[in-house]
């Protein structure tokens, strides 16, 4: 009943008010997206970036912080304005940042240089997915070739763009970067020179290592990574050095030494070339092929085996002694530049050698690749 005694119409139903259903469902769906936010953003701060309890202490700290600094001066500008428009504006700002998270994390996966699938749990940690990560001195690289040149090494021709060219036995540095974040770091020597983008390595197994049995057994072709060089002056043949070249590899030591052996033959110097190879079978000779081919124009060369020697092989098999590393060097008369490469022990061992052979220690250029 009414003031008047009339029968009043029954208040319509709120859930039949188009406004207040709009305003409702709006709010509902923000509140939820709100709720996710302040659960998700913490969790995917200590999943994803690792981040300590006193950084998402900050994070929490600087979500508050809003509601201070820009709330509440904030809230007496809008009071002025129209308050559907500026509710419809915040939602659809808020959803467009939320929504940059996922649209990032597709883009950094479609991105991601090395597959996760292809990857043995074991070696995760490095190669989980590397990332293309600029950062200055660091240049992008993507694998274009991969050839075995032994059962557990193998060349890798990197097409670098912006690469400045190199010179003969300088080394880069590789980087690859997980998706977790983790990044690993390894030196290898450059197996090509001169100018161009395409740069070759080569690479050799070391048994449990982090680096070298992914880019020998996993890395592929069209596969990122980045790398930052060329590095190194000092272990560095010029084609204008008239001096004999004496080289002495260990192992994978070879690849600087045959940058140095491909220039020299490329350019036609008459320079006098000799290299002492050191390895354990002809099976795990890094370039054994191209090798050989230069021993027939323009490198005078000795084979060392410290396993097992070809049938009928001539010489004793075992380390080098300093015997061995002198009758098998250019004499210190005849003034050589030597540069010796491999193994830490190996290339100690052959400077030793060297030295005591007479070679001025000045004269005699290391490069030592660990171990
Ligand atoms: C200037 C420079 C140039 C190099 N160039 C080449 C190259 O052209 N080709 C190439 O294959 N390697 C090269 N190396 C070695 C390379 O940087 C890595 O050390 C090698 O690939 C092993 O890395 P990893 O991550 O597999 O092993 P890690 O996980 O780093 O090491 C695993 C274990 O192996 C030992 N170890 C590390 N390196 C060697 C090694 N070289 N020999 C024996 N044991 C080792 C470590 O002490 C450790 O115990 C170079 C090193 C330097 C410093």
């Amino acid at each position: 009943m009414d003031r008047d005694g009339g029968v009043s119409a029954p208040a319509p139903s709120l859930w039949r008010d188009r406004n207040f259903l709009t305003m409702w469902g709006g709010q509902a769906l923000s509140q939820f997206g709100a709720q996710i936010v302040e659960l998700a953003l913490p969790v995917l701060a200590v999943l994803l970036l690792h981040a300590t309890e006193a950084q998402v202490g900050y994070l929490n700290a600087a979500a508050m912080a809003a509601f201070l600094v820009v709330g509440l001066p904030a809230g007496a500008w809008i009071d002025r304005m129209r308050k559907r428009h500026v509710m419809i504006w915040a939602d659809a700002v808020r959803a467009l940042a939320l929504a940059a998270v996922p649209a990032r994390d597709a883009a950094a996966r479609r991105s991601r240089l090395l597959g996760a699938e292809r990857l043995p749990p074991a070696r995760r940690p490095v190669a989980v997915g590397a990332v293309l990560v600029r950062t200055t001195g660091w240049l992008p690289a993507r694998i274009v070739a991969v050839r075995p040149t032994t059962s557990h090494a193998r060349i890798l021709t990197l097409d670098v763009p912006g690469w400045p060219g190199n010179d003969p036995g300088q080394h880069l540095v590789i980087r690859l970067t997980a998706e977790d974040g983790y990044q690993a770091e390894r030196s290898y020597s450059i197996a090509s020179s001169g100018p161009g983008k395409r740069v070759e390595l080569a690479v050799d197994t070391v048994p449990d290592g982090e680096v070298s049995p992914f880019l020998v057994e996993i890395a592929e072709v069209g596969d990122a990574l980045e790398v930052k060089g060329p590095l190194g002056a000092y272990f560095v043949w010029h084609e204008t050095d008239s001096d004999p070249v004496q080289l002495i590899a260990g192992g994978s030591g070879i690849v600087p030494l045959l940058a140095m052996a491909r220039a020299h033959d490329r350019s036609g110097s008459t320079t006098p070339f000799r290299l002492l190879y050191s390895v354990r079978s002809a099976a795990d000779a890094l370039y054994r092929d191209e090798i050989l081919d230069l021993g027939r124009h323009s490198l005078d060369l000795t084979w060392a085996y410290t396993r097992s020697a070809p049938e009928g092989w001539p010489d004793p098999v075992g380390r080098l002694t300093p015997e061995r590393v002198a009758a098998a060097t250019w004499s210190p008369a005849q003034h050589p530049l030597t540069f010796i490469c491999g193994p830490t022990r190996f290339v100690e061992a052959a400077a030793d050698a060297m030295v005591a052979a007479g070679h001025d220690p000045a004269r005699v250029r290391t490069e030592r690749f660990g171990g």
